[in-house]
């Protein structure tokens, strides 16, 4: 019956698919186009990211092939899960769970910027999925930004949910308190965040038990070098994430691809007046340790988990807070 209604709605379809029923668009990248669809035996709905393989080379098709080799071995709830991975003679398909909130982007962009509470909730579970790339697959993402973290929302029953009820307003849309304002979602919140997107992911060498490192011994030393620093690229995107939800821009921004580089390059980035001036210390101190020029210096993923900001007690996760003053 399912089937049936679907196939009424003329959705396109898309061949050797068979199995799945594609349905409206979620996202799009250079030479992908992702969709919802239902897995037509179960009813389950899943996310589809569909590759046109004819304006592919052959380094590209390579490049695909590595994505799904990573995902297929990634099994933690803060990463996007691979379903199935179909090659046809037009397209490639790779099928993941549907991650059905959207991006954090484009909560950054409809709210703004995010309480410390919230950024600290997103931010955690990044971490999470970070760690487990970083200590027990041993890949590096080298793409964390907005765009790339999925959430899935969640309802926010007062009675059901212990956080809601520190809400002080009988007013279930806004509040004032401590010179915050609180927005409930058309009383959704950010629930369960997950990393998408590994496209530019790299297995790293590694004397790892889960990693196959056969090959170690003879690769130079300044291949290993780099590739054992390349961890800290993670951490340095992680801090222009938490930046950027914080305070609703990145901490590096210039119209000229020149001046941008020489800022990245010098860590020219600054707690900016007034949009600032009410973040705490210790959130700023957090980002000043993962935006650390010295790779060496930077925080770890582990140093990160244990800074004190991290480990603050959050009061109002994961409500969508807007501080009052939008300069
Ligand atoms: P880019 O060119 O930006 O690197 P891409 O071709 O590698 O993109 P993805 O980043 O994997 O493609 O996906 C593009 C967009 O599609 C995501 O930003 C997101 O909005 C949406 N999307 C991807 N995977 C899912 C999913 N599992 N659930 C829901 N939406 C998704």
């Amino acid at each position: 019956v399912e089937e049936e209604r679907l196939q009424k709605m003329k959705f396109k379809q898309y061949p050797n698919l068979d199995k799945y029923q594609v349905l409206e668009q979620m996202g799009e990248g250079a030479f992908s186009v992702v969709y919802k669809a239902v897995h037509l035996p179960s009813g389950k709905d899943v996310a589809i990211k569909i590759l046109r393989k004819f304006q592919m080379d052959q380094q590209q098709k390579q490049a695909v092939l590595k994505e799904v080799t990573i995902m297929r071995q990634l099994k933690h709830q803060n990463c996007v899960r691979f379903i199935e991975f179909i090659d046809s003679p037009v397209y490639y398909y790779i099928v993941q769970e549907l991650v059905s909130g959207g991006e954090i982007f484009t909560m950054i962009v409809k709210y703004t910027y995010l309480s410390e509470d919230l950024s600290r909730w997103i931010i955690t579970q990044v971490a999470h999925s970070i760690r487990y790339l970083h200590e027990e697959v041993g890949i590096v993402h080298r793409d964390i930004k907005p765009e790339n973290l999925l959430f899935e929302p969640i309802d926010f029953k007062p009675s059901a949910n212990p956080i809601a009820k520190l809400r002080k307003s009988d007013d279930p849309n806004t509040k004032k308190d401590e010179g915050e304002f609180t927005a409930n979602v058309g009383g959704g919140g950010i629930g369960v965040v997950k990393l998408a997107d590994f496209g530019l992911s790299k297995q790293i060498w590694e004397h790892n038990t889960k990693t196959p490192c056969g090959t170690v011994g003879y690769t130079a030393p300044e291949i290993v070098r780099d590739e054992r620093y390349s961890k800290e690229v993670d951490m340095w995107a992680i801090g222009c994430v938490l930046y950027t939800l914080l305070c609703g821009f990145p901490p590096f921004y210039d119209e000229r691809i020149e001046t941008l580089t020489e800022k990245v390059a010098k860590g020219q980035f600054t707690f900016l007046q007034p949009w600032w001036d009410e973040i705490s210390d210790g959130a700023k101190n957090c980002v000043s340790n993962l935006l650390t020029v010295d790779p060496k210096r930077r925080y770890t993923i582990d140093q990160f988990l244990e800074d004190p900001w991290m480990k603050l007690e959050s009061k109002s996760v994961p409500e969508l807070a807007i501080p009052s003053r939008v300069p």
